[in-house]
């Protein structure tokens, strides 16, 4: 492996970028941003939270409609958790047998460190491209930030998008995630002892447990999660894989009390042909439906707060789906690099995990994931890398990214 860009995978995995907690991050971009800066690109940076900001890069291309390329990846990483677990430091990068180790080296450090390493290696061969090059480095992707979602908001609509998160060098689409949380509530609070003129003749109460009443939330639920798997596909994806899990509940107040708010944290699982938000309509029209067949629910309706910006800051989330655009000439041309460097065919499907890939897409962008690493070593104790595969990765992208500088592909 090249000493440099060994020497850059070490800078990365040193600075401990670890989310949760986040809010750590800007030391790291600062070092992402002045590499870039020395090999011509013009930085932006949008500050996102506390000590967090994400860069676009962009290296101005000969002609201005050229088609452009974006190149994303995240730095931050999953969270050590107990340290003494680990064989080698987790912040320093090990190199065993012909392994690499290091928190972030499968996912995506060692992505990132490609990158550098080969827009450095082009640029000193004095290669410009004809179309833009933005290179966009976020943070908060494991904690469903809106890293990605910010920068694209500040990026030019590109032709194609490639996220060099953890692939094991396949080109991969995704399934979407929504989490959302769905609230009963109840106007007024019973005691627990007026609860038997709550719920018998000639009682008088006209009141309901909201926690009785979330119940029939999570058996609706349950019917719409089937009636799902047995309706829904998607080549590449397991059949079923669009579930609808009651991840976690919280409510009532008391013994003393009839329970008068219970709210039920969902994690909805989508196709990458469908969207997030023709998701949520479904699962809200098909609640509501049962909630107006129900007495109470109906004058009491059912809230929904679905998909923040971040699990740190509003306990929700969201990794838009997409699909994999395989007749863009961008996408042959990745083909054509992955099979001349590996000789062997680009395997093609979809990711069992999310990634920010779905941002860009959402912003209308064609993407691909590919990039180095198992995806069983990510967030793993002793996350490892192989070398080779490293320095195979970063082939292949000069191959795609050489011929790309000349002839930047539309779709
Ligand atoms: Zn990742």
């Amino acid at each position: 492996m090249e000493q440099r860009f060994k020497n850059i995978l070490e800078m990365l995995v040193k600075y401990q970028t670890e989310s949760p907690p986040a809010r750590n991050t800007d030391p790291l971009q600062d070092e992402i941003q002045q590499i870039l800066e020395e090999i011509g690109f013009e930085i932006q940076r949008i500050p996102l939270y506390k000590n967090d900001s994400v860069i676009n890069a962009t290296l101005r291309g000969k002609d201005p409609t050229a088609p452009k390329l974006i190149l994303n990846g995240h730095i931050d990483v999953a969270q050590v958790g107990e340290s003494s677990e680990w064989t080698y430091p987790p912040f320093q990068l090990t190199e065993v047998d012909e392994y690499l180790y290091g928190r972030g080296v499968a996912d995506m450090k060692g992505g990132m460190a490609a990158l550098l390493y080969v827009l450095e290696r082009l640029h000193s061969e004095q290669l410009q491209p004809l179309g833009d090059i933005i290179v966009q480095s976020v943070v908060g992707e494991e904690v469903g930030e809106a890293g990605t979602k910010t920068a694209c908001e500040h990026a030019p609509q590109a032709d194609l998008g490639i996220v060099l998160d953890t692939s094991e060098q396949m080109a991969q689409g995704q399934g979407g995630v929504v989490t959302g949380w769905i609230t009963v509530s109840s106007r007024e609070t019973i005691h627990d002892g007026a609860r038997l003129n709550m719920i018998h003749a000639g009682g008088g109460i006209y009141g309901a447990s909201a926690i009785e009443k979330m119940t029939k939330v999570i058996q609706s639920l349950n019917e719409l999660e089937r009636h799902w798997a047995v309706t829904k596909s998607y080549p590449g994806m397991p059949a079923g894989s669009t579930t609808i899990n009651p991840a976690v509940i919280e409510g009532g107040r008391h013994p003393a009390f009839v329970a008068d708010q219970c709210n039920l944290w969902v994690t909805v699982h989508y196709l990458p042909d469908e969207n997030h938000e023709e998701v949520i309509a479904e699962v809200e029209s098909h609640l509501n439906k049962m909630a107006e067949a129900d007495v109470w629910l109906r004058n009491n309706p059912l809230q929904y707060d679905w998909g923040g910006t971040s699990m740190i800051e509003d306990k929700n989330e969201v990794f838009p789906s997409f699909t994999l655009p395989i007749d863009h000439p961008g996408y042959h041309l990745l083909k054509e690099s992955h099979e001349k460097v590996l000789n062997q065919p680009l395997q093609s499907n979809m990711s069992s995990t999310v990634t920010d890939g779905g941002w860009l897409e959402f912003f209308g962008i064609p993407t691909i994931l590919y990039g180095p690493g198992e995806l069983k070593e990510a967030h793993s104790v002793d996350e490892k890398i192989k070398v080779t595969e490293l320095e195979q990765f970063a082939e292949v992208l000069t191959q795609f990214l050489k011929e790309w500088y000349k002839h930047p592909k539309k779709g």
